[in-house]
């Protein structure tokens, strides 16, 4: 059995334990609104302990608006249905050079203090006959952000359903992004930022990897 303390360590140290999101079984048994209903409680549970008072206009709606944004937004990439679909195209142009796709606004939040995660992915593939559209590449992204996440997680899945999408290897994913935990709580260095890397198949090579770094100017060796 782990101890409470060590259980607060991994939170602390931001250590992930898998590549894939920690869910239950019966993780959809509950519809959306079925869930919004019940955190609503749970959140109004918690700012009541907190001691505010729930009478007050300005907090009055605070509860559902919190649980409707849980469940439809910040956390709404935990179900399969938000996916975006997997529309692929034939590769009619025979571009055979890297793709890269860089600034892709991430927000996310930490599912050790459900505190903001705010940066920049940048994602790069190249074509083995198949491409998928430009935006394709946010929505992915922008899908695996909407969970509980730790950073080298979300990299990482980011990768592999690009990878399936498009039937290769060869996808790399840089994420640079600020967490809100260690900025504006706990240590508090406002400028530090953290940065993730996975690296496909043809980008495990040190020219493939040098070129989408330059691409992108991220000055970090790997
Ligand atoms: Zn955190």
């Amino acid at each position: 059995m782990k101890l409470d303390k060590d259980i607060d360590a991994i939170g602390d140290d931001h250590v992930g334990t898998s590549s894939e999101t920690p869910l239950r079984k019966d993780a959809f048994k509950l519809t959306s609104s079925e869930k919004i209903d019940i955190i609503k409680d749970d959140v109004r549970h918690i700012m009541e302990t907190l001691g505010l008072d729930l009478t007050d206009d300005s907090l009055k709606g605070t509860p559902n608006r919190v649980a409707k944004m849980f469940v439809k937004e910040i956390f709404g990439g935990l179900d399969p249905e938000t996916k975006p679909s997997a529309s692929t195209f034939e590769n009619k142009y025979k571009y055979g050079e890297m793709l890269v796709e860089k600034n892709i606004t991430v927000y996310s939040t930490c599912e050790h203090h459900l505190l903001p995660i705010v940066g920049k992915a940048h994602v790069a593939y190249i074509s083995n006959g198949t491409v998928v559209g430009l935006s394709k590449m946010n929505r992915i992204v922008d899908y695996f952000a909407k969970r509980p996440q730790v950073q080298e997680r979300l990299t990482i899945q980011i990768v592999k359903e690009l990878q399936q999408v498009l039937n290769t290897e060869d996808v790399a994913c840089v994420i640079d992004a600020k967490h809100l935990c260690v900025n504006s709580r706990g240590i508090r260095d406002v400028d530090s930022s953290t940065v993730t890397s996975e690296f496909g198949g043809q980008f495990k090579n040190k020219a493939t990897k040098r070129e989408f770094l330059d691409y992108i100017k991220l000055d970090t060796t790997f």
